[in-house]
C-alpha cells in the first residue's frame, strides 16, 4: 500500500475551498480530506506554505505539441515528450490533437497514438484520446490548417480512422454547413464521439441545426468561425445561447480579447466553458521559427503566426497561464476556474467519477500552485511526477 499526505495548501473542492486540511492519498486515490492531525505512523508528507493552492489536475482538450514535439510527428517519442512537458504546467490529462492532413499521414498518426495509449505510460500526462481537428472543416475558415487536404464529412472515412485509432478518437472538429454534415454528426453521437463546431463559416441557423443534430462542443470559440455581429450573429452566438454546448476558449489574451473573455464568462457561465491551450511544438522553446501542419510558423512576443500570411497558428500558451489569465481578466472564483480547466472536460469525456475535482475516491491527479499560479508540484495517480 502506498500512502501520502499533502499538507498546507488551500484545498479547492467543487463547491468550496478548505484551509488547514490534510489530503490523504492511498494507492493513487484520494482517501480522505480531514483536519490536520498528528501523524500516528510514518507516512510520506508533502508540505507546502498555506498561501499555496491545491487544485485537480488540469485537462487540456485541445493541444498539438510542446518542447519541439508535435502529435503529427507520428512518433511515440514525440508523444512521450509532450506528455512529460505538460506536467510542468499542471496538465495531467489531454486529448492529443491532430491537424488537417492526407489520409495516409493521419492514419499513421492515429495508429501511433493508439500504440502510445495502449502502452499505459504513467511517466507523463495521460492521453485520454484523440481530438481530430479537421479535415471536415470549411475552406473559408481554414486558420492555420492545410487547405489542400480538406474533406467533406465522410462516415466511411471516419470509421476507417476510428478503427485505426482503436476507438480512441473522442472528439471531432467539423463545419456543420458542409454537405452530409447532419448524418455525420448523428453518426458521431451514436458512436459516443463528441461533435464539435469549429473552423466553420456556418450562419446562425446552420450552426443551430448542427447543434440540434448533436453538436455539443465548440472548438476555440470565436477563432476560425463566423463571429458575433449584431445583424449577422453567426455560429458564435448560436454557441453562446445554447447551454448544451461546451465552448473552448484560448485565454492568452491574444486569440480573444481579455474583455471578450469576461463577456463570454458572464453570458455563458463557467459550467459551459473550457480553457484549452491549442499549443503547438514551440511551447517552452522561446522565440524563433517552427513548423505546424507542414507550414512555417514564427513565434514572437508570445504569439505564434504563419510565416506566409501572419495568421494565428495555434499558441504557446500553458494551462497554468490560461488559469491565471482567466482569473485576472474575469475576476471569477477558484471554483469557476476549476470547472473550466478540469471538471467540465472530465464531464464531457464521461470520466468525472474518476477525475476533474478533488473529492474522496477520485484518482489523485493533483497540482500545487504558488501565489503566482506557478506549478510547484504535479501528482499523477498519487505519485509526484513533477516538481518539489
Ligand atoms: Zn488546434
Amino acid at each position: 500500500m502506498s500512502e501520502l499526505i499533502i499538507r498546507g495548501p488551500l484545498v479547492h473542492g467543487e463547491a468550496e475551498s478548505w484551509p488547514e486540511k490534510d489530503v490523504h492519498i492511498v494507492d493513487g486515490r484520494i482517501h480522505s480530506i480531514s483536519p490536520r492531525s498528528k501523524l500516528e505512523k510514518k507516512v510520506e508528507l508533502l508540505e507546502f506554505p498555506e498561501s499555496y493552492h491545491l487544485i485537480p489536475g488540469m485537462i487540456d482538450m485541445h493541444i498539438h505539441g510542446a518542447e519541439q514535439a508535435d502529435v503529427m510527428d507520428a512518433s511515440v517519442e514525440a508523444l512521450s515528450t509532450i506528455s512529460q512537458a505538460l506536467l510542468k504546467e499542471g496538465t495531467t490529462s489531454f486529448l492529443a490533437t491532430t491537424m488537417t492532413e492526407s489520409s495516409e499521414k493521419l492514419s499513421k498518426v492515429l495508429s501511433t497514438v493508439k500504440q502510445f495509449i495502449d502502452s499505459k505510460n504513467t511517466q507523463g500526462a495521460e492521453i485520454l484520446g484523440i481530438h481530430l481537428e479537421g479535415p471536415f472543416i470549411s475552406p473559408h475558415k481554414i486558420g492555420a490548417q492545410r487547405g489542400d487536404a480538406l474533406h467533406v464529412p465522410d462516415i466511411n472515412l471516419f470509421d476507417e480512422w476510428q478503427n485505426t485509432a482503436g476507438n480512441h478518437i473522442k472528439l471531432v472538429t467539423l463545419a456543420p454547413e458542409l454537405p452530409h454534415a447532419k448524418e455525420f454528426i448523428e453518426h458521431l453521437v451514436k458512436n459516443n464521439v463528441i461533435a464539435s463546431l469549429g473552423h466553420s463559416n456556418a450562419s446562425f441557423i446552420e450552426a443551430k441545426m448542427g447543434i440540434d443534430a448533436g453538436i455539443r462542443h465548440a472548438t476555440h470559440l470565436y477563432n476560425a468561425m463566423s463571429g458575433l455581429h449584431h445583424q449577422e450573429p453567426g455560429a458564435a452566438l448560436a454557441i453562446l445561447l445554447d447551454d448544451r454546448v461546451l465552448a473552448e476558449l484560448i485565454a492568452d489574451g491574444i486569440h480573444v480579447h481579455p474583455d471578450m473573455l469576461k463577456f463570454t464568462l458572464k453570458v455563458k457561465g463557467s459550467q459551459h466553458l473550457v480553457l484549452v491551450t491549442d499549443a503547438m511544438r514551440a511551447k517552452c522553446c522561446g522565440e524563433g521559427e517552427f513548423e505546424l501542419g507542414g507550414q512555417a510558423v514564427v513565434v514572437r512576443n508570445g504569439e505564434a503566426r504563419l510565416k506566409q500570411n501572419g495568421r494565428l497558428a495555434g499558441s504557446v500558451l500553458k494551462m497554468n497561464q490560461a488559469f491565471k489569465n482567466m482569473l485576472r481578466f474575469s475576476q471569477c472564483t477558484m471554483q469557476d476556474i476549476i470547472k473550466m480547466v478540469s471538471s467540465n472536460p472530465a464531464k464531457a469525456l464521461h470520466i468525472f467519477d474518476q477525475k476533474g475535482s478533488i473529492a474522496i475516491g477520485k484518482v489523485a491527479d493533483l497540482v500545487v500552485l504558488n501565489e503566482e499560479y506557478q506549478v510547484v508540484a504535479t501528482l499523477r495517480q498519487g505519485k509526484l511526477v513533477y516538481g518539489f
